[in-house]
């Protein structure tokens, strides 16, 4: 093994990524080193290098959160992973473990928390640090890059339809059928929700409906709230938000069916004007959802691991990740392009 490894760094906010060679970072104690197979690009890394969000990260830094790979080495003192093992080194990247938040389980919203290829470099880079209390263990059968979307795009959506509380029988509205949305669709059947689709582009449309979409709304040729309300006869009693618009959230409020949660998983910078009257006089619940704990991780895997859940995905070099970029932030990528390093060197 060499002692430097490729990697895509933001050196600053709004610039392509700089691909240089790195120093392969050596694992402290408690942590360990994990060679990168696959990293799936995310429109989160993509606010993270335009600098989006209140909370910045610290330049340079690698993104990239749903990197998979096998634990090629452990730092002093860890005994829960083994080297050899399939882990992916996921948004939430630690957490303090101690806290009201740690000890009820919701460990995503640990003020501790670090995030990975954000507060901690990612996997945009053919090595990866990691905590191995926090990494996601890759069920046997699920490849690398089956796995990679899953580990953001797939646990977010998970976790964010358990969060609209909607049974089985009932309509869920999924807003924006991109990287997430399309696994979003796949969750909500598997869990035995009927689903409508809504998105700007006919394309990601027509695919949900191939993935078992009831009903499909285009908003932009239509008031999406209104055609929601009537295909699903009253309103979604579950509305996950993935689509980074903020119009997409006043509209994903309207779509609500009276008593039913609107949850909110697109993370655009800004703020959305809410209907008091309406949501006070229908009784509307307005959440949002921050990806998953480490239960919910496993569960979203297993649904993948059993087959009712298949990311689809476009293979790229990391050396095309400005290009992917680019494509992302114009709605071109059709669902999930993941960073394929099997034949990269080092
Ligand atoms: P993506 O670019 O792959 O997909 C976005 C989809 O939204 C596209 O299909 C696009 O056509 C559609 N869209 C755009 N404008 C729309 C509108 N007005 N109405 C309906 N659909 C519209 O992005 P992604 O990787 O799926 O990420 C989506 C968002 O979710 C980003 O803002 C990302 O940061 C956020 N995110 C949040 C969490 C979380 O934990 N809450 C986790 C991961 C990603
Ligand atoms: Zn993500
Ligand atoms: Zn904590």
């Amino acid at each position: 093994m060499t002692n430097t490894m490729q990697a895509a760094m933001v050196e600053a906010f709004g610039q392509p990524l700089v691909i240089r060679q790195w120093d392969i970072p050596t694992p402290g104690p408690g942590q360990i080193l994990v060679k990168t197979e696959a990293c799936g690009v995310c429109h989160t890394d993509l606010h993270a290098m335009r600098g989006d969000w209140p909370l910045k990260p610290a330049l340079p830094f690698i993104p990239g959160h749903e990197g998979i790979g096998l634990v090629v080495a452990l730092g002093e003192g860890v005994t829960s992973v083994k080297e050899g093992e399939r882990v992916g080194v996921p948004w939430l990247y630690s957490a303090c473990g101690h806290c009201e938040h740690c000890l009820a389980a919701w460990e995503t919203v640990c003020g501790e928390a670090q995030f990975g290829g954000y507060t901690k470099n990612g996997g945009f880079a053919e090595y990866i640090l990691a905590d191995p209390n926090y990494v996601a263990h890759i069920p046997a059968g699920l490849s690398a890059v089956e796995a990679a979307p899953i580990i953001c795009a797939g646990v977010t959506t998970y976790k964010g339809i358990k969060e609209t509380g909607a049974r089985p029988g009932e309509w869920i509205a999924i807003s924006g059928v991109g990287g997430l949305g399309h696994l979003a669709v796949q969750y909500a059947i598997a869990m035995g929700l009927r689903v409508c689709a809504v998105d700007i582009d006919d394309g990601k449309l027509a695919h949900a409906t191939r993935l078992g979409a009831e009903a499909v709304v285009n908003a932009k040729k239509a008031d999406p709230a209104e055609a929601v309300r009537l295909a699903t006869d009253g309103g979604a009693h579950g509305v996950l938000i993935t689509a980074p618009s903020l119009i997409a959230f006043q509209q994903g409020v309207a779509m609500t069916r009276k008593r039913g949660t609107c949850v909110l998983v697109g993370l655009p910078p800004g703020e959305f004007p809410t209907p008091l009257f309406d949501v006070v006089a229908n009784c509307i619940t307005i959440r949002g959802s921050f990806v998953g704990t480490r239960q919910d991780m496993a569960e979203a895997l297993a649904f993948a691991a059993s087959g009712k859940v298949k990311a689809d995905i476009e293979l790229q070099p990391l050396s095309a990740i400005n290009t992917v970029f680019e494509r992302l932030e114009k709605g071109d990528v059709p669902s999930r392009v993941v960073i394929d390093f099997s034949h990269a060197a080092g």
